[in-house]
């Protein structure tokens, strides 16, 4: 037992960061579980990071591997999402998403993703022709198209407060404004220090996104992998050009690329987003093109990993960049789905950065990844469809929580 004078407030456990996959686990640890719950969050409000600057999809489940964690939570995951929000009136809607083929090698590849996504149990996928693609999204055009009815829309902030609010209602709370700074492990007891006061706990889950590396090494470990942060920039359509888009239009993707390439996105709000692309950032939470830290850089640059990534990917990384800069570049990017759109028809939107986990091979993680340290969990990859998948990886997390630490057991 720690005997620090300001050592204030005891909680079965501490969640650190108030995103969504913290909020979806302290929720569950609380209501599921009945524990005494505080999340530690840094800034003032919840969603600031990763998901309050997504692209508000609620995704099928079409990409991932059969038998991934990604593919079995993200099913069970949006089956929960649209429960939760139907149930709690969050603004959402399951309006399909069209994947439009350009090429014939795209073609082929099509039609592998609409197998891999019946193993991953999508039975309302449908096999569209170029006319019937038009039917229902009368700008696009490409060889073929796969209707993915399962995908929808919502508003990623407002699952955040209403989890936050159920964490309240079973006791639990956040505090805002607590930078997790210093984290010491006993045998029975960890102790989270933050300018806002230390706190106690038996277990710590580490939901950090952007910072869990760091959160990770703060409480002790030595993770195999760092975050790397990819930035991702949205342009929007002008208001009187939206209808150039109904409902969400992507392409297929690059097998050897890990995201998903730009897209058209209608949001709940009816604006509509074309993006993000995928660029390496010098800045972990940094917005803006020119973002720039140098302890953010120097860190990402001095891991082995980053070298061994950028091997592979010089070309494409270099062409990202070029893009990042030219609307010329993004629009024609966007013109192989929709020919019309020009460059006068976008605005600068804005921008998310992603967590990726990169192993020290230069391998990116796709899987979902935790790692179990003394007393503490630590969840060192949670990307796209993380937020989709929020409801079921809290559950497990929490599971997971509660059976290694033996907590609401007593
Ligand atoms: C551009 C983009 C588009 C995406 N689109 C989608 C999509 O359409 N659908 C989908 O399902 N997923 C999407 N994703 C992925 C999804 O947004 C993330 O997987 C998800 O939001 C991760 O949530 P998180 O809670 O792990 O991280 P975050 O939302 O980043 O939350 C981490 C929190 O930890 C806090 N924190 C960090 N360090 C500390 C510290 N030391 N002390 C206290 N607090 C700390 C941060 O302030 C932050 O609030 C997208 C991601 C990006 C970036």
């Amino acid at each position: 037992m720690w005997q620090d004078r300001g050592v204030s407030e005891r909680s079965d456990a501490i969640v650190v960061g108030a995103g969504i996959v913290g909020l979806a686990t302290a929720r569950a640890l609380a209501v599921r579980h009945r524990l005494a719950v505080t999340v530690l969050e840094k800034e003032p409000e919840v969603a600031r990071h990763q998901t309050g600057h997504n692209s508000g999809v609620v995704h099928s489940g079409l990409y991932y591997r059969p038998g991934s964690a990604k593919a079995a939570l993200s099913a069970a995951g949006r089956e929960a999402l649209y429960r939760y929000c139907a149930e709690r009136g969050i603004p959402h809607e399951r309006c399909g998403k069209l994947v439009v083929a350009t090429s014939p090698e795209e073609v082929a590849r099509l039609d592998a993703l609409a197998e891999r996504g019946r193993a991953n149990g999508l039975g309302g996928l449908c096999r569209l022709s170029p006319g019937e693609m038009r039917e229902r999204e009368p700008h696009v055009a490409g060889l073929a198209g796969l209707l993915v009815p399962e995908t929808g829309i919502v508003d990623f902030r407002a699952v955040c407060r209403a989890f936050a609010t159920d964490l309240g209602a079973a006791g639990g709370s956040v505090r805002f404004g607590a930078p997790c700074r210093r984290v010491r492990t006993g045998s029975s007891e960890v102790v989270v220090e933050t300018p806002a006061g230390a706190f106690r706990a038996s277990a710590l889950v580490n939901c950090a996104g952007l910072q869990s590396d760091r959160v990770a090494r703060l409480a002790g470990e030595r993770p195999a992998v760092r975050i790397v942060p990819f930035r991702g920039d949205y342009y929007l359509l002008h208001p009187e050009r939206r209808g150039l888009v109904r409902h969400l239009i992507y392409p297929v993707p690059d097998p050897e690329l890990p995201f998903l390439g730009v897209h058209f996105t209608r949001r709940v709000d009816g604006s509509v987003e074309a993006g993000p692309n995928a660029v390496l950032a010098w800045k972990r939470e940094g917005y803006g093109r020119a973002s720039f830290s140098l302890g953010d850089s120097l860190e990402t640059l001095a891991f082995p990993g980053l070298w061994r990534m950028a091997g592979g990917y010089l070309r494409i990384g270099w062409e990202e960049y070029r893009r990042a800069w030219s609307r010329r570049l993004f629009v024609r990017s966007l013109q192989r789905l929709v020919p019309e759109i020009g460059e006068g028809d976008v605005v600068r939107g804005g921008s998310g950065v992603r967590a990726q986990a990169l192993d020290r091979s230069g391998r990116l993680l796709d899987d979902f990844h935790l790692l179990a340290g003394e007393r503490a969990l630590h969840v060192l990859n949670a990307p796209s469809p993380a937020a989709t998948a929020s409801l079921a990886i809290g559950e497990e997390v929490a599971a997971r929580v509660v059976e290694s630490f033996g907590l609401g057991r007593r």
